[in-house]
């Protein structure tokens, strides 16, 4: 063959890299939120995340996406979805590590640090592939909503808790674990649920407690191939919350009827659906007529993950940027030592430990339920660190995308995986509510919680290390206390945002990340775009803790 040229100055990939080990900004984090905490599994799951081996299942599963096999060869209804071995195999990774769940059973309760330790895998396996984490996040989302019903969650959480995963559509007492899902959103309103016109009728009652006939559709529906869901639909008292199961007790399929897959911008790997529900079975979980607030207990918790999954993909295209900019050379120096890209990488470095430290302060939270102040501030910081930190993931990703220049655009079948991230980074931003929705259940939690001392108790261990800070700290809780109109909402929630951010660094990142992070998103020493970072920041300090080996 003619050798045209020689190739050169192309970076080798990042991979068999051991994302635990790597990532200083998530093991300080860590090490705030529970002191000698045992990272032995995270360590594990860092290294299985990070192997060339499972980045080559993510790639797969992307690029060979769900099918819907509505009807048997001979007719039958079947309403199945068909994946790719490597979906599966990343399903088992997830399920093994315990990210379902598992950080509800009684073992891992007792150990008093749950749902941190899973948050923070759960941002690992963000880091491999993160819409295989939709159900997975559903799994371990539903058990606060699901307990409104003893019996059923009596029945379910062994299989719901078990490492094992089993993807067969079979009745749940013969597998030895299961997936759960919800379907809330209707045509006609998602934001807005009062309008779901999905309606159930009582059937009687057995073991399981009330059961309906629910006939209707749910416009989204991820991952149908679920064993069961919580949804929301219209009974003689109002919108209630039921379980569905895929099959029922007797082992015959519900009546569930998957219409299409939707065709989406990404999230490739996971399929969301459209379902019609044919008189389909049902059971009363919760209260009737008090459905919202029911299935909201699940919600909660997929927003946290929507904050740590986006905290995630932030590392992951901060690592991908960074293993390029090291390898590649222009104009006589590696681009890392380009004093803009510098100030580039550096500031995108800011924006990453920083979603981390509050995404996984969060989930501190939900550790312990029973302490007041942590109470508030789950109630708090949810929708602040849903909206503030998905926000900026959109913008984190084309800039983070930039930095690789042409290449970062490319696909490549699937290898181009800052494009994967570019294309999957609005999602968190809109599923579980919308930002709007999130800045307005900021008001909605400020009214109800002592939020204005919960946030001063929270902000004040940073009290006198840095003027902006302090200037922004005092005058936060009287503006929450003033209670924010509904035209402010956003702006409120940005500043609580970045003002528990700026004082978890404080704790827990060196001076130099603490200061450049106030100076920039707090003192005002910043433009509009990633990179504008002030001339006497410490870069290099910055950069050399963010290094992804
Ligand atoms: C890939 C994907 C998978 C999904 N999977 C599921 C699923 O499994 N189950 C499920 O139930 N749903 C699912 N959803 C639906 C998702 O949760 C909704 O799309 C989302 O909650 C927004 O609802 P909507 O699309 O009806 O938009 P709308 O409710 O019409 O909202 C549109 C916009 O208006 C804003 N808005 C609404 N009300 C107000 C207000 N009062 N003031 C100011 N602004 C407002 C919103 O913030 C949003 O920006 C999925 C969505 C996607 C994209």
């Amino acid at each position: 063959m003619t050798v045209t040229h020689e190739v050169f100055n192309q970076p080798a990939p990042l991979a068999d890299v051991n994302l635990f080990e790597t990532n200083r900004p998530l093991q300080a984090a860590l090490a705030f939120n529970a002191p000698g905490l045992d990272t032995t599994a995270l360590r594990e799951l860092g290294a299985l995340a990070g192997s060339a081996e499972y980045q080559t299942h993510a790639r797969l599963a992307n690029v060979f996406t769900p099918q819907l096999k509505t009807h048997s060869r001979v007719g039958q209804r079947i309403d199945q979805v068909e994946f790719h071995p490597s979906y599966h195999a990343l399903m088992r990774a997830a399920v093994g590590a315990g990210l379902h769940g598992a950080a509800f059973a009684p073992e891992a309760r007792a150990t008093g640090h749950a749902h941190l330790r899973r948050a923070a895998g759960f941002m690992l396996f963000t880091e491999l592939e993160p819409s295989i984490l939709c159900p997975i996040s559903m799994s371990y989302a539903v058990t606060p909503a699901l307990q409104g019903n003893a019996a059923i969650y009596g029945d379910w959480a062994p299989q719901l808790t078990s490492r094992a995963y089993d993807p067969a559509l079979k009745v749940w007492r013969d597998k030895p674990g299961a997936t759960m899902g919800m379907g809330m959103t209707e045509k006609q309103g998602g934001s807005d649920v009062r309008a779901n016109t999905t309606h159930a009728e009582p059937a009687g009652e057995d073991a399981w407690g009330r059961r309906f006939v629910v006939t209707g559709h749910k416009w989204f529906f991820s991952a149908p191939m679920c064993d069961a869901f919580l949804i929301l639909a219209q009974t003689a008292s109002g919108l209630s919350c039921l379980f569905l199961p895929r099959v029922l007790p007797d082992g015959s399929l519900n009546a569930i009827a998957i219409q299409r897959l939707k065709d989406k911008l990404g999230n490739k790997a996971n399929a969301s659906s459209e379902v019609e529900f044919l008189g389909a079975s049902a059971w009363l979980v919760g209260e009737e007529g008090r459905g919202v607030p029911q299935i909201l207990a699940m919600g909660t918790l997929t927003r946290l993950d929507c904050a740590l999954g986006t905290s995630g993909l932030m590392r992951q295209a901060l690592s991908i940027a960074l293993n390029h900019t090291t390898q590649r050379k222009a104009f006589g120096k590696f681009l890392i030592d380009q004093p803009l890209m510098k100030n580039v990488l550096a500031d995108l470095a800011l924006e990453s430990e920083a979603a981390t430290a509050l995404a996984l302060r969060l989930a501190r939270a939900f550790d312990r339920p029973d302490d007041a102040h942590e109470a508030v501030m789950a109630r708090l910081l949810t929708p602040v660190a849903k909206f503030w930190i998905c926000k900026r993931g959109s913008h984190f990703a084309q800039e983070a995308m930039e930095c690789l220049g042409g290449n970062g655009y490319v696909e490549e079948g699937g290898e181009g995986i800052m494009a994967r991230i570019y294309r999957e980074m609005p999602l968190n931003s809109i599923w579980e509510g919308a930002g709007n929705i999130m800045a307005l259940d900021l008001l909605r939690a400020i009214r109800k919680a002592d939020a204005a001392a919960a946030l001063a108790h929270e902000l004040a261990p940073a009290k006198g290390m840095h003027p902006a800070l302090d200037h922004l700290a005092a005058r936060l809780p009287l503006r929450v206390e003033e209670m924010a109109t509904e035209m402010e909402a956003r702006r409120l929630a940005q500043d609580v945002a970045l003002a528990v951010q700026a004082a978890l660094l404080a704790q827990t990142a060196p001076a130099a990340v603490f200061h450049a992070f106030c100076d920039s998103r707090i003192g005002g020493h910043w433009g509009h775009s990633f990179g504008s970072l002030s001339a006497g920041t410490e870069v290099d300090a910055i950069l050399a803790r963010a290094l992804p080996r």
